[in-house]
């Protein structure tokens, strides 16, 4: 029989193994169609598509990334070397998310439980981590050819408008805040942060302050009631505005018969515990007892406090720590400041709202006016530790 050139079949026609080699093939040729339609299979119903970006926010020095009908149990980021830095990506803290305090400069790619994450295409955004050992890490997500991308490197200086922290004097001007006599809690709210800040700076930090003054912010003269945080100039649009990871509110405490003592301290509701924790732990070596006597204890004299209206959306009752950083419940009017547009803006600086003592308590004012600036010192040192720096 004439042998059929290019035709594999007749190629190993005469071979005596020609049966067993012919159904060996077709068994593999089988075998192989099989897997390859159990894995298209699966690809297009149970989700091995690569996976959208929906939404990134970044709280403090941590990221967090949503996908549409995709929550990964770890998001892996993929050096050009091969190393892969693992993040889980189960906890509910904004402050549980990624953070690059510990890994080298360079490009990764990113995988949420080993498939491929991507964005739409020219998604991009940017930013700082905190100032260490003199330097700034920049940090740029974004979409390239199907894949999403991290590039970190080291940049000698922030940019201009970006700061590290920043520290809010409570009220000013026409808000006193709470008084004992002719004391001021705003007086003495200024004096700790104008401190707080010269600490923060001699550790090398950037640092901004909502005031420096006795006015009030965003809006001069205006009384307590009238003050608009979302206004060009008010607190929240301050912040925002400052592009610092971390926000400090200092406050002095009153109680409606003046019999209250000790330090609070206020942490959002949507992290979890340790900054408020190593802060109320330095402000009891510092001599000063924690108050628990108020709503929202979680333990000595660390709060966390709901809005009273609905305390299932899990949004904090102090603005401070809900708009600047936690859950932004009017977008709209900061658009208007030109600043975010998302309804649920879980992105912005974490903060603490501490409050030191009790202005209205004369013993507590008597400690606090003999100690304010070891109290400031205590707390400034457990942020830094709380940062890692
Ligand atoms: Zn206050």
């Amino acid at each position: 029989m004439p042998r059929r050139k290019g035709n594999f079949w007749f190629a190993i026609g005469d071979s005596p193994w020609n049966k067993p080699l012919r159904l060996a093939l077709a068994a593999v040729l089988l075998l192989a169609a099989v897997l390859a339609g159990l894995w298209l299979r699966q690809y297009f119903s149970a989700g091995l598509q690569p996976q959208s970006l929906t939404a990134c926010y970044v709280h403090g020095e941590h990221m967090r990334l949503y996908f549409r009908d995709f929550a990964p149990e770890n998001i892996d980021l993929q050096a050009q070397d091969g190393t892969v830095y693992r993040f889980a990506t189960d906890s509910r803290a904004l402050n549980e998310g990624m953070t690059w305090i510990d890994m080298p400069d360079g490009l990764y790619r990113l995988s949420g439980d080993s498939l491929t994450l991507k964005a739409a295409p020219g998604y991009a955004q940017e930013g700082y981590s905190l100032t260490r050992r003199g330097c700034n890490r920049h940090w740029r997500l974004y979409g390239s050819r199907g894949d999403l991308f991290l590039f970190l490197s080291t940049v000698e200086e922030l940019p201009e408008d970006v700061y590290d922290v920043i520290i809010d004097a409570g009220h000013g001007g026409e808000d006193s805040g709470a008084v004992n006599g002719s004391l001021r809690e705003s007086d003495f709210n200024l004096q700790a942060s104008l401190y707080m800040a010269e600490l923060f700076r001699q550790a090398g930090l950037k640092v901004a302050l909502t005031r420096d003054g006795d006015y009030s912010v965003g809006q001069e003269g205006a009384s307590a009631g009238q003050v608009d945080p979302y206004i060009a100039g008010g607190r929240v649009d301050t912040v925002y505005n400052s592009g610092a990871k971390y926000l400090i509110s200092n406050h002095l405490n009153a109680s409606s018969y003046g019999n209250c003592r000790g330090y609070q301290v206020y942490s959002s509701v949507r992290c979890d515990n340790r900054w408020a924790e190593l802060t109320a732990a330095a402000w009891r070596k510092a001599g000063m007892a924690a108050n628990d006597d108020f709503t929202g204890l979680v333990e000595n004299g660390a709060y966390k406090r709901y809005t009273r209206e609905d305390p299932q959306t899990g949004s904090d009752y102090y603005y401070i720590l809900r708009e600047c950083g936690g859950l932004a419940t009017s977008p709209r009017r900061m658009l208007a400041a030109g600043t975010r547009e998302e309804r649920e803006l879980f992105a912005g600086a974490e903060a603490l709202l501490l409050e030191y003592c009790f202005i209205d308590n004369d013993q507590d004012l008597a400690f606090w006016q003999e100690h304010w600036q070891a109290l400031v010192k205590a707390a400034v040192d457990a942020a830094l530790e709380y940062w890692q720096l």
